[in-house]
This record gives structure tokens, C-alpha cells and sequence, in this order.
């Protein structure tokens, strides 16, 4: 059975489902409303998805494409795009499998957060239907929204935050930041593959942060090896469904983490590493001291030094 995917402002989605007043049948929790037609079985989700799926879904979907804000499915991947052998092949994507991805490393504030989420085939298909996805294109809201959806399912997965206090260490101790998310990646790993038991695992797939080489190196330099079946890749959460998760749970552990420590510090963190985030440092400096910093900050970028030239 083939499937297109595609999305659709709420204006389609209303016209769609008066046109297709004769054929609605029960939908699935969390549709809007499910069709079914001589040539598909039309499924259309609050996240604007809408699932073509049967005999010929391309064609009950042309009658609307031409009002659809995206193209159908998620990126397409090909063999062709393997540039090592850590590679994935496309396979995998539909596969049972393990996908990790982090948050918060180009924060100043706040802690660099892991997740690693596995899912099996089923999963995947569900998950994509409720709208999970490259978190890049996806709200801070929706992906907190997102976030509980995927928890609710109970759904297997392992998350790490690295406090600034320990990554300040680390960093003095003159771990890169390289190293740290390798083992922060390695230990949310192998803390699912203890969770999940015997369940079937066709692969992990880590969203590539440096070279496979070099990920193994910093194993290495703490006795720690590769789990089989590993596999790399840039942007992989535009194609893996758990990559997607993972990166969902990743920033909204982020997110709580910078409400509480906004909260903790009675000044709202912001994001990023921009202007705004010097100036927030040096208030920070004034109120507290500059050793505050080392409980809520990444003191090592270059924003530490520039908030110093707002201290006055
Ligand atoms: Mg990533």
C-alpha cells in the first residue's frame, strides 16, 4: 500500500471534509476526519497533515495538491548520498530503530540536552501522522505540544542533561564540546538499549555532530566502543521519524530547563548567543557576581567576555 503525505491550511482541510461528507468513516484518535474512497483512504490530522493511503493515493491527492503548502512526504534520501560507511541505508528510516539528536549547543545558557528515542515500524507511521518532524520547522510551543504527545504514548526513550556546572568542568579539564555530546550521545544510547530489552532494533542512527572517525576516537578515550549497527548522518531528522523525536524531547528538555533557570535566577535567559544574550550576562554579573555564571552558562564562549565591556 503506497501513501502520500501532505499539508494543508485549516481553510483545505474544511473543504476537504465537506467534500467528502458521504464517505467519512471513524477516525483515529487525534484525526480530524478520515474518508474513504474508491481510490484511498484519506486521513486528515490538527497538524494540517493529511495521509493519502490505498489503491491510487496520488490521484485522490491531485485533486488538492495544488493547494498544499508542502511538497508530499518527508526528503527524499538516496544510496547516492552516502559519503562514508556509516551511512544509513534508506532502509532504515522505516525500519526499527534508534535515533539520537542533542539541544543547546550554541546556547550560551542553559545545558546541552540529549535524547535518544526508539521506535518501531508501526511507531514511525503514527508519529509521522501526528505531525513529528525536523523540529528546525516546527515552533517552540508546538514542539513542547509535540513532546507531550510522544511521552503520552509511552514510547522508549533515554534523555541527559549536561548542567553548566559539569560542562563547565568538563571544558576546563579540556574536553571540546565534541566530546562531551559523543558521550552524552553514547550514554542515552546504550541507557535505551538496556529499556527496550529484546525488542527488535534494526539500527541507531545518531545525527551527525563530527566525523565517525572522530566520535570514535573520543569514545575511545574512555574505554567505550561503538554499539553495533551505528550509523551517521547530517540533518537525519528530516529523515528519521526517531531523529525527529529525539531532536522533539531533546529541546523541549531544553526549554524546561532554561524556565527553570530563568526562574532560579529571576531573569529570563534568552536563547542563542547574541547581543542580547551578552547584555543579559552582564546583569547577571552585576546582581550575583561573575561565579553565577558558571551555574547557568557555557562560560567558555566568546559572550562571557563581551559582557564584561557592559559592566560599567
Ligand atoms: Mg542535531
Amino acid at each position: 500500500m503506497s501513501q502520500q503525505v501532505y499539508q494543508f491550511s485549516n481553510t483545505v482541510i474544511d473543504k476537504m471534509k465537506a467534500y467528502y461528507a458521504n464517505f467519512l468513516i471513524t477516525p483515529p484518535q487525534g484525526a480530524l476526519f478520515r474518508a474513504k474512497t474508491n481510490e484511498a483512504v484519506i486521513t486528515a490530522y490538527k497538524s494540517g497533515k493529511v495521509l493519502f493511503q490505498g489503491a491510487s493515493p496520488e490521484k485522490a491527492a491531485s485533486l488538492w495538491t495544488k493547494d498544499a503548502k508542502t511538497a508530499p512526504t518527508q526528503a527524499t534520501y538516496s544510496n547516492k548520498a552516502k559519503t562514508n560507511s556509516y551511512a544509513p541505508s534508506p532502509q532504515l528510516f522505516s525500519s526499527n530503530h534508534i535515533g539520537s539528536d542533542e539541544a543547546g549547543t550554541g546556547d550560551y545558557f542553559g545545558p546541552i540536552t540529549v535524547a535518544a528515542v526508539y521506535l518501531t515500524k508501526a511507531q514511525i507511521s503514527e508519529l509521522k501522522r501526528m505531525g513529528v518532524t525536523d523540529s528546525k520547522a516546527l515552533t517552540d510551543l508546538k514542539i513542547r505540544h509535540l513532546a507531550r504527545d510522544i511521552i503520552q504514548l509511552n514510547i522508549p526513550y533515554a534523555l541527559i542533561a549536561l548542567r553548566n556546572e559539569k560542562y563547565n568542568q568538563l571544558q576546563k579539564k579540556g574536553w571540546t564540546q565534541g566530546k562531551m555530546k559523543t558521550m552524552l550521545h553514547h550514554h542515552a544510547i546504550q541507557r535505551l538499549i538496556k529499556k527496550i530489552d529484546q525488542s527488535p532494533l534494526d539500527g541507531i542512527l545518531i545525527d551527525q555532530f563530527c566525523e565517525p572517525v572522530v566520535y570514535k576516537k573520543h569514545l575511545a578515550s574512555e574505554k567505550e566502543v561503538l554499539s553495533p549497527s551505528t550509523f551517521f548522518m547530517t540533518k537525519a531528522e528530516s529523515y528519521s521519524t526517531s531523529v525527529a523525536a529525539a531532536s522533539i524531547l531533546a529541546r523541549t528538555s531544553f526549554l524546561k530547563q532554561m524556565d527553570i533557570l530563568s526562574e532560579q535566577t529571576g531573569i529570563t535567559l534568552p536563547k542563542g548567543a547574541s547581543q542580547k544574550v551578552d547584555q543579559t550576562a552582564a546583569v547577571i554579573m552585576k546582581k550575583y557576581g561573575e561565579n553565577r555564571l558558571t551555574q547557568i552558562a557555557k562560560v567558555h564562549f566568546a559572550n562571557t567576555k563581551k559582557a564584561h565591556a557592559y559592566l560599567n
